[in-house]
């Protein structure tokens, strides 16, 4: 009895095949590339604990002005309801030039939504 193959993923393989840990961590650091900085003030934040809880996805105060913020506060997904590693799945998909359909299926969203957001990030330069 020949082994049982494994076959190449399905689209709707590709968001369990992602560890959720990883797209987030990677989805924070591509926002933040130089670390979190208050988005009222600017200031860095460079407190290490206070550094180690935003890249977890948590809500972090600014010492200076008191503003509260994650990660994804003041970024183009504030407000989208869309966990960061869904999001992150999101884009990979884009990236792989994976029509808007496929993409909604396998994220289980509205196609229009996926269309919106790919307005919005070619608008901010994405060219996908
Ligand atoms: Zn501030």
């Amino acid at each position: 009895m020949p082994a049982k193959a494994a076959l190449p993923p399905t689209i709707e393989d590709i968001p369990q095949l992602l560890n959720p840990q990883a797209c987030r961590d990677w989805l924070f650091r591509q926002l933040h590339p130089s670390g979190p900085a208050c988005p009222s003030c600017n200031r860095p934040i460079e407190d290490t604990r206070a550094v180690r809880r935003f890249f977890a996805g948590r809500m972090i105060q600014c010492d200076a002005c008191d503003t509260r913020f994650t990660p994804i506060t003041g970024s183009v997904f504030s407000g989208s309801q869309m966990f960061p590693e869904d999001i992150a799945a999101m884009l990979v998909l884009f990236g792989m030039g994976r029509r808007d359909a496929d993409i909604a299926t396998a994220l289980d969203l509205n196609r229009s939504t996926v269309s919106r957001w790919r307005r919005v990030l070619n608008d901010h330069g994405a060219g996908i």
